[in-house]
């Protein structure tokens, strides 16, 4: 059995849109890419800030509130500090962070980064995301496989494409990880 691994990737931070004070109404706030970090002995806090993109106010994004400085470890902090560019886009990407905090989130476009299947091959295809936003499996199936509706229903009924762990496919979401099995595709597909 070959083994393949899809990643799910984000082409953009979701449009993140929260009430401003200042404009009156809910606005888009876009990530400047720097954190605030209030560090004293017992407590620190660190937020991310966001602009209103209409007009620049600013809105804390909670990251940490009141913890213990020595939970986090120094290098971690230093990349709050220097206002790490990979941190700050990773807290910006975190989609249920940001509707914790009570902003609203459309989500990202996204891309499945991996190979293509080969169908006469027996398949175990892992696909991961870093991501907490959840995307339905079989959407990323049909539009990394190019699969039309009927065909991926009928692979799916007959037990061509199936989850290792025996859930229903058409419900399923991909959290962090997922295993796909897919076999005896080609009788499907007449090649
Ligand atoms: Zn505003």
């Amino acid at each position: 059995m070959e083994e393949i691994l899809w990643e799910v990737q984000y082409l953009s931070p979701p449009k993140t849109i929260r009430y401003c004070k200042k404009c009156g109404m809910k606005t888009e706030h876009v990530s400047s890419g720097l954190f605030r970090v209030n560090a004293q002995q017992k407590s620190l806090d660190i937020w991310l800030i966001y602009r209103c993109a209409s007009c620049k106010s600013t809105w804390n994004l909670t990251i940490y509130s009141r913890i213990n400085p020595k939970s986090i470890g120094q290098t971690l902090l230093n990349q709050f500090m220097n206002n790490d560019s990979e941190l700050a886009q990773r807290y910006a990407m975190d989609t249920e962070l940001l509707k914790r905090s009570g902003a609203e989130i459309e989500a990202p476009s996204y891309s499945i980064i991996g190979e293509i299947i080969d169908f006469t091959k027996d398949v175990e295809l892992k696909i991961v995301s870093k991501y907490s936003e959840k995307v339905k499996v079989s959407k990323i199936l049909q539009e990394k496989l190019s699969l039309t509706k009927k065909v991926f229903d009928e692979m799916v009924s007959s037990g061509v494409i199936r989850l290792e762990n025996g859930a229903d496919i058409h419900k399923c979401k991909l959290q962090h990880d997922i295993a796909v099995l897919i076999s005896g595709a080609t009788s499907i597909l007449k090649m």
